[in-house]
């Protein structure tokens, strides 16, 4: 198709009607500038659907083109306009109607070697971005590459270099318009969230020419530090640019006085004043920290386009929460102006970003955060190397319950196998450990305690980095930021609890978590997973003699060692609560796992249990199951083997008589795991009650609690209904529900999700975020059965999609009461309940993207 239609072209003054959705974000964002009285050059918006129509065949009419000419004095610079500024666009082009006529003019105006040099910079771009010439045919440099350059062009094109101002402006348009409509340009914007149609509109802005005498030249500058987000006046100022590329006379400039060279603040102290009160008043009307780019011409300032500061997550904090500060944006607007996700990186030390990277390999980036450290393959060589003080990272080909230890002597976690749900994912998230699971790039020999990842060999001892918030693994030691727990981060999180209407607790099991949980100021613990407590050293050999003991009333024994232990533990979650809910759930791994797994371990067990061998092995054997995950665990033991669950009532009541008497009385929550029928739960809550009884007459004390049940299978959220009749509150165990949804071990799936989500089988890792069409109906039908069943019940979820800021806004809209994730996310799932809170109360207030594009 081709015609020629009228251009919809518009003068971006004052009063025109410009609209972001059809001109794009710079017309917009030049309108605000010009609202504002800053030296614009002249500039025009061409619409998007022009540009449509432009790239779909459409000649732009070349006498409305001519007509800008006309208008100009000169030159002029087309730019993309997408409707984002993230979106991207194709590459600016400047100088548009270089000639040999103006060629001739600026040769007697500012010297040969300016405009030689100016013309031969418009050839190159012209012929690589437009006419799309082999880039090597237009390099060269220096005297005689401008009449070169224009032999290149008629020996390709068989013509010569295009005179007329109006067609060359035309070509720039026509292709422009079809690089968004590209292949390349479209997976780009897509991957920042763009439309694959997301529409472009384009700027064309008369050239200010950075060339001349006097203070002449072009740069930029901003008004707040991008890494740290502190004032700073920052930017560059280049004096003749173009001039200075092959001539004489070119100079950098720094923008502010200081003793590193000469200064625009001391070259140009009225250009430099000027700058400063512009960008004042940008700040202020744009209600945003800008980057402005300018060009001065013999001491005259032109603003020539203005962007958002880009920005690092910490500087993200203090740019939102000094804008709210200054009364320029709302706090709310301050809330949403924040990506949930920065925050995380805020708690941790981070690779600094201007500072160089040595990568050797990478992985799923399972726990954000950065840390150095001594590579160790082993957990007891972890322990070995925290007690001679010195930092390691712990690397296994996959981690299980006996490395936690070896963990928490870890600086960092970074293994072969699994994904974002993987043992090591999840207790690393835990602790608050940097990271990287997955790493199907890394071959680990653990007999030669070597690793070898991109060609690289390196032994135990070895410093390596881990950032956990990019999954890549780093040779040496690399520069950090330390985290920015500061007064921004408060603030912003005060003004997000503010807004937020569903509750975040933390998922904590030991009393470092609880005051961790407590630092982030969770409103509880969502989830206490008690089977970590018997991994201790001092507890795992009655939990042996439990596990081999043949009667009741053996293991009963067994469990009396416990108790006390337990009860320590409760005790001290409860006080460092301070009458904040706290959720415990009854004991859910299958027993194996607390056994040894090699002969040699087998052997110690055999002699302290004053047993033979082979009855050992007999035994662990008998224990072993084919499908442990979906075996003996859950409500399935302390149904079978109702002395564990007895036990741990005790202890947790024994503790809540125990913590009343000291401080705020408790009202202990107890969660059963992996309940599947309504009579289970009538089976555990009789035994719970019974105990109950006995400890209010032993201890001669009175206390309440409340029983509750983890839906994590699919028939407990189908059934929903009648289980809710004996739960006083439901907690959904997303990442069960969601191996047991999808029929996908959280264990094992690391090894093909990516496969799987490249292919679009997957959206995205469902461990990762909450499935809202297959296991988020599950949740739904779950709350809505159980309210109707029993309407004042407390829903909520505890999975690690608790700490997924989409998963939050859904399970925001699935009407929960409260989510539950690990201490470390809990600043990070305030924030995203905030916004979900903002977004729904009103739809159309706020949104993400800059204010300028308001
Ligand atoms: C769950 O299954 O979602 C859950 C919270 O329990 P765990 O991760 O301990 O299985
Ligand atoms: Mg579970």
């Amino acid at each position: 198709m081709s015609g020629r239609e009228p251009l919809d072209l518009t003068e971006i003054t004052p009063g025109a009607a410009i609209d972001r959705g059809r001109h794009g974000w710079r017309a917009k964002c030049l309108q605000r500038l010009i609202r504002m009285d800053l030296p614009v050059p002249q500039s025009w918006a061409i619409s998007s659907e022009s540009v449509r129509a432009i790239a779909s065949g459409q000649i732009p009419p070349t006498p409305a083109l001519a007509g800008l000419f006309a208008r100009t004095a000169g030159l002029v610079g087309v730019r993309p306009s997408a409707m984002h500024p993230e979106w991207g666009g194709p590459g600016t082009v400047l100088h548009v109607g270089m000639n040999d006529a103006c060629h001739a003019h600026l040769t007697k105006r500012l010297g040969k070697d300016a405009a030689d040099a100016l013309y031969l910079s418009f050839i190159q771009t012209y012929a690589v971005q437009i006419a799309r010439l082999d880039p090597d045919m237009f390099a060269q440099g220096g005297p005689g590459a401008l009449d070169d350059a224009m032999r290149a062009w008629r020996a390709e094109m068989d013509e010569d270099f295009p005179q007329d101002p109006a067609r060359q402006l035309a070509e720039v348009l026509r292709a422009m318009a079809r690089a968004w409509d590209g292949p390349t340009a479209r997976l780009l914007r897509q991957a920042k969230g763009a439309p694959a149609d997301a529409p472009l509109g384009l700027v064309v802005q008369e050239m200010a020419l950075a060339l001349g005498p006097g203070v002449t030249g072009s740069g930029t500058i901003q008004f707040i530090d991008s890494v740290t987000g502190t004032p700073r006046i920052t930017g560059r100022f280049r004096g003749q640019e173009l001039g200075a590329a092959r001539g004489a006379g070119a100079e950098t400039l720094y923008l502010t006085r200081d003793d590193r060279g000469p200064s625009l603040e001391e070259t140009a102290p009225q250009v430099f004043a000027e700058l400063v009160r512009f960008g004042i008043a940008a700040r202020e009307r744009l209600r945003e920290e800008m980057q402005i780019e300018f060009i001065v011409t013999d001491g005259i300032l032109s603003i020539i386009d203005a962007t958002r500061v880009e920005r690092s997550s910490r500087a993200s904090v203090r740019i939102a929460v000094a804008l709210a500060r200054d009364g320029i944006i709302p706090p709310d607007e301050a809330v949403m102006r924040v990506h949930p996700r920065a925050l995380s990186d805020l708690l941790h030390y981070q690779v600094d970003p201007r500072a160089p990277r040595d990568t050797i390999t990478r992985g799923i980036n399972a726990s954000p955060g950065a840390a150095t450290g001594r590579i160790v393959f082993t957990a007891a060589a972890a322990q070995a190397s925290a007690a001679r003080g010195e930092a390691c990272v712990l690397v296994r080909r996959e981690t299980v319950p006996e490395d936690i230890r070896g963990m928490h002597a870890s600086v960092a976690v970074l293994t072969e196998r699994g994904g974002t749900s993987s043992h090591a994912a999840v207790i690393a998230r835990g602790l608050g450990l940097p990271c990287i699971v997955g790493a199907t790039g890394l071959s680990i020999d653990t007999r030669a305690r070597t690793l070898h990842a991109g060609g690289r060999t390196l032994r135990e001892g070895d410093e390596i980095t881990i950032d956990g918030t990019s999954g890549e693994v780093l040779a040496g030691a690399a520069e950090m930021l330390e985290p920015a727990l500061d007064d921004s981060f408060n603030q912003l999180l005060d003004w997000a609890d503010a807004a937020r209407r569903i509750g975040v607790r933390a998922n904590a099991d030991t009393p470092e978590d609880a005051r961790t949980a407590r630092m982030f100021k969770a409103q509880g613990i969502g989830l206490c997973r008690t089977e970590h407590m018997f991994f201790d050293e001092s507890r795992l050999p009655a939990m042996r003699e439990m596990i081999f003991a043949d009667r009741p009333e053996d293991r009963r024994l067994a469990l009396e060692r416990i108790l006390p232990m337990q009860r320590d533990d409760f005790v001290e979650l409860f006080t460092i609560m301070a009458g904040l809910p706290v959720t415990i759930r009854l004991f859910d791994p299958p027993l194996h796992e607390f056994l040894p797994h090699d002969r040699e371990g087998m052997r110690e067990l055999a002699e302290s249990l004053a047993l033979p061998l082979s009855e050992v092995t007999r035994r662990v054997e008998a224990l072993s199951e084919f499908n442990p995950m979906l075996g003996m665990r859950g409500v399935r033991l302390g149904i079978t083997l109702p002395e564990i669950y007895e036990m741990q009532a005790r202890a947790i009541f024994e503790a809540t008589v125990i913590a009343s008497r000291k401080d705020a009385p408790v009202v202990p929550e107890i969660m059963i795991p992996l309940v599947s029928a309504m009579r289970e739960v009538e089976l555990v809550k009789t035994r719970v009650d019974a105990v109950a009884a006995s400890v209010r007459n032993q201890m001669r004390a009175d206390f309440t609690y409340r029983l509750g049940v983890m839906v994590e299978t699919p028939r407990a959220a189908l059934r929903a209904g009648d289980i809710a009749a004996h739960s006083a509150f439901l907690s959904f165990g997303t990442n069960d529900l969601t191996q047991m949804t999808y029929g996908l071990s959280r264990d094992d799936a690391g090894r093909f999700m990516s496969t799987y989500v490249n292919q679009g089988v997957y959206v995205e890792d469902p461990f990762h975020i909450l499935d809202a069409d297959g296991v988020g109906e599950l949740l739904l039908m779950g709350c809505e059965r159980a309210r109707k069943s029993r309407p004042g019940i407390t829903l909520s979820v505890c999975g690690e999609h608790g700490g997924n800021p989409q998963s939050i806004a859904f399970c925001h809209q699935a009407g929960v009461d409260y989510v539950s994730c690990s201490p470390f996310r809990v600043p990070v799932a305030r924030l995203a309940a905030a916004q979900e809170s903002i977004r729904s109360r009103d739809e159309s207030a706020f949104d993400d993207s800059p204010a300028v594009l308001r």
